[in-house]
């Protein structure tokens, strides 16, 4: 296989050329290890541990005081790290907060904008949706006095890996309130043409929100100019925050005078939220869509996390990581999809088709050769039935890495390493 090995020095040149090349020295990477799960979990930057030791020492010294001295003041760090995330996804600064989770931004949001009446009672949604996403609406539906086998509308799809617009769209009828798509497909990495999909919504009077977890800090977004009604993402994926660090929610300027579907105190007009009034007043921003006290200390690494994305650009990213993913894609196409190795790419090819990390697909042993890798210190992950997520991130990955993770995919079956493995899977994969 000269041929192959040759593919390193290509990878090397890669490696020498990348204008991003020194930010891998931010984050801690075990040694000997080649992490490509950067989309479940990102890595920490040494910036963002010593971010948690300051909040850690502010509590200390502060005490009670904190939520005005510490800094950024935990009271308004919400309004400060949303003002910091805006720009990574194309949002003016008061249309993004720090707050909740995912699935309960989804909940806060939804119940913002569903107000069934008359015949315009559905969600319309996808059936390759993050199912948490669709737990939640099924249950927005039910506290409606509805029912979601009537009113959950779920897009199929075709080939079992991706959606098509025109199908999403032949969908949104006069009985559609409310669309929420996935802006990059968990399982396969699709990017949905998030502009389309809005102007299609809203020339028929449908609300459209969008679920960007896979998306935010790895594709650049234009959530107001494309006019998107709301979207929330987490932090610890692409934005590198974390286990359990805080969620965002986007909402358009348009909305801010809308009453927020779950209220709490914390999105009070913020000079007067101490005035301790029995009637609400939510602040006129996405911070009016706070409920409660923000997690401070969970939160305390993405101050970091942003500063070094923003430095990086969001631009820069997406350009690198589209030459990882295309090198990856080059590697499996020539060497590894005939027999005896069998891999293909589920992932469509097209850039403005694709997110940040690839789903490659084995037939028979994915779940093995997932298994396989790990036990070479190549962390990947596992989507049933049958695919491989690789997800080579632009900030600490390297084309060397991605090279070497083709190598370790095709020794495992050269070598038939996964045969080591029971075909049981873990809990969390
Ligand atoms: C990761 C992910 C979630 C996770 O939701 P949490 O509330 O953070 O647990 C939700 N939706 C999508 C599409 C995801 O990729």
């Amino acid at each position: 296989m000269g041929k192959f090995e040759e593919m390193r020095a290509k990878a090397e040149e890669l490696d020498r050329l990348d204008p991003l090349r020194d930010f891998k020295k931010h984050f801690e990477v075990p040694k000997g290890r080649i992490y490509m799960d950067g989309n479940s979990l990102g890595l920490p930057a040494k910036e963002s541990i010593q971010g948690v030791l300051r909040v850690l020492e502010e509590w200390k010294t502060f005490n009670i005081d904190g939520w005005l001295k510490g800094s950024p003041p935990w009271f308004t760090m919400p309004e400060e790290l949303g003002r910091k995330m805006a720009p990574l996804v194309g949002a003016q600064p008061e249309e993004v907060v720090m707050t909740g989770s995912t699935t309960s931004n989804l909940h806060s949001l939804v119940s913002t904008f569903y107000q069934p009446e008359g015949k315009r009672r559905k969600i319309l949604a996808d059936e390759l949706n993050f199912p948490s996403d669709l737990y939640a609406l099924a249950s927005q539906i039910r506290l409606k006095g509805q029912d979601p086998s009537e009113d959950l509308i779920l897009a199929k799809s075709r080939d079992g890996n991706t959606l098509d617009e025109d199908d999403l769209i032949a969908l949104m009828d006069e009985t559609v309130s409310v669309a929420l798509f996935p802006s990059v497909l968990y399982r396969s990495g699709q990017l949905l043409d998030m502009e389309r999909l809005t102007k299609a919504a809203h020339e028929r009077g449908i609300f459209i929100g969008f679920d960007c977890a896979h998306s935010a800090g790895s594709v650049p977004h234009r959530l107001h100019d494309w006019g998107v009604d709301f979207a929330f993402w987490c932090s610890y994926k692409h934005l590198n925050g974390g286990p359990g660090s805080p969620a965002f929610l986007f909402l358009h300027r348009k909305h801010f005078e809308r009453e927020p579907g779950l209220a709490g105190w914390f999105g009070y007009v913020k000079e007067k939220q101490f005035d301790m009034n029995i009637t609400f007043e939510h602040a006129k921003s996405a911070g009016g869509w706070q409920m409660g006290t923000p997690c401070v200390l969970s939160a305390a690494t993405l101050e970091a996390a942003l500063d070094i994305q923003q430095e990086a650009t969001i631009e820069q990213i997406r350009g690198k990581s589209l030459k990882l993913t295309d090198f990856l894609i080059e590697l499996v196409d020539t060497f590894l999809s005939d027999e005896p190795y069998c891999y293909s790419i589920a992932t469509p090819r097209d850039h403005n088709r694709r997110g940040g990390h690839l789903a490659i697909e084995h037939p028979k042993e994915a779940w093995r050769i997932c298994c396989a890798l790990k036990a070479r210190n190549i962390i990947p992950d596992f989507r049933p039935p049958r695919i491989i997520r690789i997800a080579p991130v632009a900030l600490y990955n390297t084309f060397t890495e991605v090279w070497e993770v083709a190598k370790a995919l095709k020794e495992i079956i050269d070598l038939r390493e996964f045969e080591h493995f029971h075909k049981e899977r873990s809990m969390v994969s």
